[in-house]
C-alpha cells in the first residue's frame, strides 16, 4: 500500500523542476519543509504495524534523502540561472541610465527666490529657534496678557508657566536680532511656523512664514512702502501693482495689510481675489517703540518697519495652487509639475 503511496513521491521528486526563486520556494514548500508530503510520510510511521516499521522507515528516509538531493541540484540550477541573466543585461558600453535627480520643492524655491530679492537690497538673513518662550513670542513683541494668540486654541503649547511654545511666527527671530545687534539692522527672517488650527485647503497647523526688519534712524512709512513695492514687483512681474489697507497687530504702528492686484484675473475681478481684484499677500507697519525699548533699542533715536508674509501663500499665488494640503502630501505628481519651472 505505502509502497505506491512512496514510488509516486519519487516520481514527482525526480521530475520536479525549478527555475526561478519563486519556484524553488514552491520546491523546498512541497518535498523539504516539516508540512511538506515527505514530512507527512514520517507522521505516518505511526500507522505502520511494528514488524513493517524498519522497512518503512528506511524508504521514507531514502525519500527524504531523494528530496534533499534534488534540492541541491535545483539551488545550484537557479543560481547559475540568475548570474546569466546578470551577466547578459550588463553591457559595459551603453551609456549610463538616465537618473532622475529630482527638483526643487515650491516652498523651497520660493524661499530662496524671496530671499534673493531682498538680498539684493541689504538684507541679511536670520534664523531662530522653532521652540520659542513667551518673552520672544508675545511678550517682547507687544502682545497684551489677554490677547487670544496666546490661548490654547491657537498656540501649541510645550510647556505651561514659564510658557514654552512652537512659535506662532517669526516675528520672534527679530526680537533675538534686536536684542543682539545695533541698529542699523536690515534682516529677513524665513522659517516654519505652528498654529493649532484644523488642516484645510486654505489652513494649515504647520506653515512657512518669512519676515523683513529694518531698523535704523530715520525710517519711515515711505521707506516700507518702497520695499514693498519693489519686492512685488520683482515676485510678481512689473505690471503688480500695491495696495495698503490699514489694520491692527499688536507689534507695529500703524500697521497695514499688503495686497497686490490678483494674479489670476489681472486685477478684473474672479473666484480668487473674491471679485475685488486684490489678494492679500502680508502684514506690515512701523515697530511699534515699545517692542524697540523692550529689545534694548533706543525709540527715540531709532524707527524701524517690519513685514511679514506667508510663503505658502506667495507660492499659491505665483504658481495658481489651489489647495494648500498639496505641499506636504509628498505626491511626485504634483511636485514633478515644478521640476522645469524651478530648476
Ligand atoms: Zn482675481
Amino acid at each position: 500500500m505505502y509502497q505506491e503511496k512512496i514510488e509516486a513521491i519519487k516520481a514527482a521528486i525526480a521530475a520536479a523542476d525549478a527555475n526561478t526563486q519563486e519556484e524553488l520556494e514552491a520546491y523546498r514548500m512541497e518535498y523539504i519543509s516539516k508540512k511538506s508530503v515527505v514530512g507527512a510520510l514520517f507522521a505516518d510511521m505511526r500507522n505502520i504495524p511494528n514488524e513493517e516499521k524498519k522497512s518503512f522507515g528506511q524508504l521514507v528516509n531514502a525519500v527524504k534523502q531523494l528530496a534533499e538531493e534534488k534540492f541541491q541540484e535545483l539551488i545550484e540550477k537557479v543560481s547559475q540561472a540568475n548570474k546569466k541573466s546578470k551577466s547578459a543585461d550588463m553591457d559595459l558600453t551603453l551609456p549610463p541610465s538616465n537618473h532622475s535627480l529630482g527638483g526643487i520643492h515650491p516652498l523651497t524655491a520660493t524661499r530662496q527666490r524671496i530671499i534673493d530679492i531682498f538680498e539684493r537690497i541689504g538684507f541679511n538673513l536670520s534664523e531662530g529657534p522653532e521652540i520659542e518662550d513667551d518673552w520672544h513670542n508675545f511678550t517682547a513683541l507687544n502682545f497684551p496678557e489677554n490677547h487670544p494668540a496666546r490661548e490654547m486654541q491657537d498656540t501649541f503649547f510645550i510647556e505651561k508657566n514659564p510658557d514654552i511654545a512652537l512659535r506662532t511666527h517669526t516675528s520672534s527671530v527679530q526680537v533675538r536680532v534686536m536684542e543682539n545687534q545695533k541698529p542699523p539692522i536690515r534682516t529677513l527672517s524665513p522659517g516654519r511656523v505652528y498654529r493649532n488650527e484644523a488642516i484645510s485647503a486654505r489652513a494649515h497647523c504647520i506653515f512657512h512664514q518669512v519676515e523683513g526688519l529694518y531698523v535704523d534712524e530715520n525710517v519711515g512709512f515711505a521707506d516700507l512702502k518702497n520695499t514693498l513695492y519693489h519686492f512685488a514687483k520683482e515676485m510678481f512681474g512689473k505690471e503688480t501693482k500695491v495696495r495698503f489697507r490699514p489694520s491692527y497687530f499688536p507689534f507695529t504702528e500703524p500697521s497695514a495689510e499688503i495686497d497686490i492686484t490678483c494674479l489670476i484675473c489681472g486685477g478684473k475681478g474672479c473666484n480668487v481675489c473674491k471679485g475685488s481684484g486684490w489678494v492679500e499677500i502680508g502684514g506690515s507697519g512701523m515697530v511699534d517703540p515699545n517692542v524697540l525699548d523692550n529689545c534694548g533699542i533706543d525709540s527715540k533715536k531709532y524707527t524701524g518697519f517690519a513685514f511679514g508674509m506667508g510663503i505658502e501663500r506667495i507660492a499659491m499665488l505665483k504658481y495658481q495652487i489651489k489647495d494648500l494640503r498639496l505641499f506636504t502630501e509628498n505626491d511626485v505628481r504634483f511636485l514633478r509639475q515644478f521640476k522645469p519651472l524651478l530648476q
